[in-house]
This record gives structure tokens, sequence and C-alpha cells, in this order.
């Protein structure tokens, strides 16, 4: 048996889809430890690893959340994190690293220690077809020019990096994109856009969707169907306006509509019809199994979450990589999208009709779940990172890591 390191950033959406590969680590026998920001203690020691805390507290998100803001923050973070991460990884030295994709701290602690890496990707894999958010680009360059000090903020800490610790070969600028031998995707192939672009280190290992620490406040058996469900995900900052707009469009198609409001004060969506549901965060899977609709923000996650229980999709990105799930979903005859400037204009109630009637979304969404289904999910990505420790191990050696070209 084998000891394995997750380390993770400090967002929901990129801890979630790890959760149930440690559970079944651990019931596989492993010995399991995660590095991790206090937020997410509780659900972690849940699936039975060993919990080790990042020091300084929960990590802020970027603001604003852009994407030379957050590879500022991945990079300071990186050199503030490491040294207490390298000291609790020498207590319980892992045989294999697993990191998320922009958990620079976590590829720089596999170099140091010398043991194999694999990245965790829980957004679509990445390349010149499928942009990620901070690949250098001329946006990335016109944000650079209008923020000069995030610019500063992070050559310093790149430089600390370099300095410091074994940080060769890791990417200049794409720190939401850093690859092992090993990387795992929790999306299936079918979802994923140019997929026979990636190579074989790339596996598709479709939602990893688990039991979740159930939420006994959460009133399951006062929901009536149709239930109609709309999230705009737990980072960005969901406007109260556009959030009361959702319940109100919505509230007429169904029997019980649920608002999470994520960042945003539910009381701040001022009075709502009786039959919405509005709070801070709600069990979304337990919440989707039940759902005829799901208006969505396009977090990967989210998608792929309703992918996996077959729901129709209405998608109104807000930002980051969301645009390109939104395009995917709406090419593949899963859902449809809408613009957040379009909501005021009552299009969602239209829309939601159309979702709700036509037969031919909820079809593409349910051949979709059986893509989801089939890539096998947390116990397929257990197989693969077992399969990966044992080639690493009878190599003798940690695997090379991945030569990161900017041009990619
Ligand atoms: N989530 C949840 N309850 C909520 C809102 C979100 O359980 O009320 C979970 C959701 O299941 C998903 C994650 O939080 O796993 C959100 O990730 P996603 O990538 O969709 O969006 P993000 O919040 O990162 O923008």
């Amino acid at each position: 048996m084998s000891t394995i390191a997750f380390l993770s950033i400090g967002m929901h959406g990129h801890v979630n889809p790890t959760l149930p590969v440690v559970a079944e680590l651990v019931r596989r026998g492993h010995t399991v430890t995660y590095h991790t920001s206090p937020a997410f203690r509780e659900e972690i020691e849940a699936t039975g690893a060993s919990v080790y805390l990042y020091p300084g507290g929960d990590q802020p998100f970027p603001d604003p959340p852009t994407p030379l803001t957050w590879m500022e923050s991945l990079a300071s973070t990186a050199v503030h994190l490491l040294p207490a991460v390298l000291t609790d990884l020498r207590r319980d030295p892992p045989d294999l690293i697993v990191h998320d994709s922009a958990c620079l701290w976590g590829a720089v602690a596999a170099r140091e220690l010398g043991v194999p890496a694999a990245s965790s990707f829980t957004t679509f894999a990445l390349n010149r077809h499928v942009p990620s958010p901070t690949r250098g680009s001329l946006d990335l360059l016109t944000a650079a020019t209008a923020q000069p000090r995030s610019v500063q903020g992070y050559l310093r800490s790149r430089w600390a990096l370099h300095r410091r610790f074994d940080a060769r070969g890791l990417p200049l600028l794409d720190l939401a994109n850093i690859r092992q031998p090993l990387n795992l995707v929790y999306t299936s192939r079918a979802f994923q856009p140019a997929v026979e672009d990636f190579d074989q280190s790339y596996r598709f290992v479709g939602p990893s969707v688990g039991a979740r620490p159930a939420d006994p406040s959460f009133p399951t058996d006062r929901l009536r169907d149709p239930v109609l469900f709309a999230s705009l995900g737990t980072v960005f900052n969901a406007d109260p306006q556009l959030l009361r707009s959702l319940a109100t469009e919505l509230a007429p198609l169904g029997g019980t509509v649920i608002v999470s409001t994520g960042q945003t004060d539910p009381e701040a969506l001022g009075p709502l019809p009786a039959n919405v549901l509005a709070r801070r965060f709600v069990p979304q899977p337990e919440v989707l199994a039940r759902a005829a609709l799901f208006v969505t923000h396009g977090g990967m996650n989210s998608v792929n979450e309703a992918m996996y229980t077959g729901v129709p999709l209405l998608v109104i990105p807000q930002g980051a990589d969301q645009p390109m799930v939104a395009r995917r979903v709406v090419e593949l005859g899963a859902g449809l999208s809408i613009r957040t400037q379009d909501v005021a204009r009552g299009s969602v109630n239209v829309l939601a009709q159309q979702l709700l009637r036509d037969p031919r979304f909820r079809a593409a969404a349910r051949t979709l779940q059986v893509a989801q289904r089939e890539a096998g999910g947390y116990r397929r990505a257990a197989d693969e990172l077992e399969r990966y420790l044992h080639t690493a191990g009878s190599d003798g050696q940690s695997s090379p890591p991945v030569r990161h070209s900017e041009a990619e």
C-alpha cells in the first residue's frame, strides 16, 4: 500500500471532484494525506484522509477574479506555503503527489521531494483549441498593461520561487495548465472538445461524483416537482438582481424553484414567490437528481454533475472557462445559453419553457449522461493512479516532469 498526498487550491470546484477519489483510495487501503485550507477540513476528513492545513487560514479569492490576478495569487501563495507544506510532506513522505492543475506548490513539492506527480484537471483539458485562461495571449498582455502592479507581484514571486525551490520545467505563465505524466480530467471524452488532440497522458475519467456529507437542514421532503434549480456557483459574486430575476422567472414554471446564492446573501434578493427556496449553499448532486432543469453559470463541475444526472441546462456564463463550457453544451444539444445582460429581458422564462417542453434537450442530456457514467468516475481515477504508482515505482525513480512550452 502507498502513501498518496493530494494538494489543492482553495475552491470548491477544484476540491469536490477529488473527494470521492480520495475516499476510494482510502477504501483500497492507501494512506492519503490532503493538504488544503481550513474551509475544506470537515469534508476531507470525512473521506478518511489525514488533513494538513495550509498556514494562514483560508485563501482569499483574487480580487477581481481575472486570469492575471489569479496568476499573481497562485505564485505568491506558492512561495508563502511551500516551506510549511514541505515540512508536512516530509513528516508523512508520499509515494505520489496528486495536485490540482493550478496548484503550483504541489508541482514544486513533487520536484523538491523527487516523487512522481499526477495533475488533476477540474476544467477541460487545455490546449490551443481549448485555451487555458492563463496562457500567453493578447488578452493577458492587455490586462498586464493595465495592471502593472499585478505583473510586478507575479514576477517577484516567480523569482523568489525560482531562487528558493526547484521550480524547473514549470510553465512560465500558464499556471492553470500544469501537466504531469498522468493528467486526470474529470469529464468524459464525449464532452471534451478536440479530444483527439490529447495524448495518452490524459485520462478522461468522467465526473467524480460520490457521497457528500448529508445536509440535514435541507428540506428535501418539501420539494415539489418539477424542481427547477438555479446556481451561479461559489466563486463569482452574483448580482442579487440577477439571482432575483432567475427566481421570479422560473417560479411560474416550477413546483419548487431552488436558488443557490453562493457569495450573495439570500436576503439581498428581497421577497420571493412562495415556491422559491433561496440558500447560500445546497446539496447540489441531491438537488440535481430531482431537477427537471438547471440554470447554471457553466462551472465545469456543475455542468459535469448535471450531465451525470441527465438534466438539460440553461447556461449563463459569468467568466473563466464558462463561455467555453456553454458553447460545448449548446453544440451537443443538451441545453441553451444566454448572456447575463439578456436575463433582464424576460428570456429566461421563455428559454426555460423551451427546455422543459422540447424532448430533444432531455434526449441529448441523457446521451451525455451515458458517456459521463461510462467514463468510470472516481473508481477509474483511483485505478489510473494505482497503475501510475506501479509504473513509476517499478522504474525505481520519479517520472520526469512534462516540459511546458508557452507556445502550446
Ligand atoms: N456546489 C454545491 N452547492 C451549491 C453550489 C455549488 O454543492 O449550492 C458545488 C457544486 O456541486 C460543484 C461546486 O460547488 O461541485 C461548484 O463548482 P463549479 O466548477 O461548478 O463552479 P465554481 O463554484 O467553481 O464557479
